[in-house]
């Protein structure tokens, strides 16, 4: 019998969303959702401080490692081909591998049907590659994305347009199509982080003391950062995105295994891969798996911001030995110039 896995930190309002989920999202999309099974989930476990989420995928992993350390086993299902769809396909492949060493199952491709939610277990079929298997479960966690919950707050009546996608519309002042009525945050759109809200909520403030010069937001550049571990962040564009734009580029990468830093504290797992325009050096996208990598993607965020090139950010001195040396020789490589491999 395979396990599942997750410890929930705060049970009945889960309960509450998967119910509100269950209503609301057609099984195609829970289909799409990471589920996460517990398997003899000892007693004690059940109040562990654990994060948990119906949220976008990454949510669903941010802490999906942690019971590995006990004897909790774990399975992941995801229906699309890596567990990162969001990611570059290389840190997705890279989590997977580092899962699978910590003894969680990782099933990428598989769809699940006929869920049967017993007393004390859950039931199902997961198809993977053509191939049906049993599963059963003690405990599930469904993420199957969030979605816009305003629906009865008269948004209809006052006029104001919505997206495709059920989100209100706004511009880069954060109007509303009605004259007076703003909107940030998670009703405005994707992504839904909180640092986007905050940041749209800053720029609205300015708008709103008449400040001349305003910096809009720049909706390509919030970085993302998912507190697995090893820990996955990103900045910008994923290589297949470079690629579907037809973008002349180059990449440059350094695991962290050949970082001083890295290993003196034993957590060499990951890479820094940097994704370089190819005739201007400009920084496309930045990916980050490895420890504190959610911390680190702030140096590529802050260079992609101010359009820095990867020879600018080649020239800062980093210091040694630290992680961020590992940005450092991403840049060199993607020049094929790297110094420490
Ligand atoms: C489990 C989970 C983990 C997450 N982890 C991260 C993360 O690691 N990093 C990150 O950046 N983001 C994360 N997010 C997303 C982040 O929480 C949201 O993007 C952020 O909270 C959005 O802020 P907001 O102000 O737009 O909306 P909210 O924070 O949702 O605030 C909306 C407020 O409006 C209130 N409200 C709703 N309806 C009404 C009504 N009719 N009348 C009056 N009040 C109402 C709600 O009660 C709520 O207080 C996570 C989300 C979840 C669910």
């Amino acid at each position: 019998m395979r396990a599942l896995a997750r410890v929930l930190r705060h049970q009945p309002s889960i309960e509450r969303m998967k119910r509100e989920l269950d209503d609301r999202v057609a099984l195609t999309t829970l289909e799409r959702a990471i589920v996460a099974l517990a398997h003899r989930l000892r007693e004690r476990l059940d109040c562990r401080p654990q994060r948990c989420s119906t949220d976008r995928v990454q949510h669903a992993i941010d802490d999906e490692h942690r019971p590995h350390r006990t004897d909790v086993q774990v399975t992941l299902l995801e229906v699309l081909p890596g567990i990162l769809p969001l990611e570059d396909a290389d840190c997705s492949t890279e989590l997977t591998r580092s899962f699978k060493k910590r003894k969680i199952d990782v099933l990428s491709g598989a769809k699940i049907s006929d869920v049967k939610v017993g007393k004390s277990s859950v039931t199902m079929n997961v198809e993977v590659g053509g191939k049906k298997q049993p599963l059963e479960v003690e405990k599930v966690l469904v993420a199957a994305g969030r979605a816009p919950n305003i629906e009865d707050i008269g948004i209809k009546e006052a006029g104001i347009q919505m997206t495709e996608r059920g989100f209100i519309k706004i511009n880069e002042r954060m109007e509303t199509s009605v004259k007076g009525i703003y909107a940030i945050g998670d009703v405005a759109g994707p992504p839904m982080l909180a640092h986007k809200g905050m940041r749209e909520g800053v720029v609205f403030a300015e708008y709103l003391a008449g400040q001349k010069h305003v910096h809009p937001v720049n909706y390509g550049n919030i970085p993302s950062a998912t507190y697995c571990h090893p820990e996955v962040a990103s900045i910008g564009m994923t290589e297949v995105q470079v690629r579907e734009k037809k973008i002349d580029y180059k990449v440059g990468k350094f695991p962290f295994m050949a970082s001083g830093r890295a290993r003196t504290s034993g957590e060499t797992e990951g890479f820094v891969k940097v994704i370089r325009d190819a005739k201007y050096g400009e920084i496309l996208g930045a990916h980050i798996i490895g420890a504190h990598a959610t911390e680190m993607i702030h140096e590529l965020a802050v260079a992609r911001e101010n359009e820095f090139t990867v020879e600018e950010v080649a020239l800062a001195i980093h210091a040694h030995p630290t992680l961020s040396e590992a940005i450092d020789q991403a840049v060199l490589d993607s020049m094929g110039m790297v110094l420490d491999a």
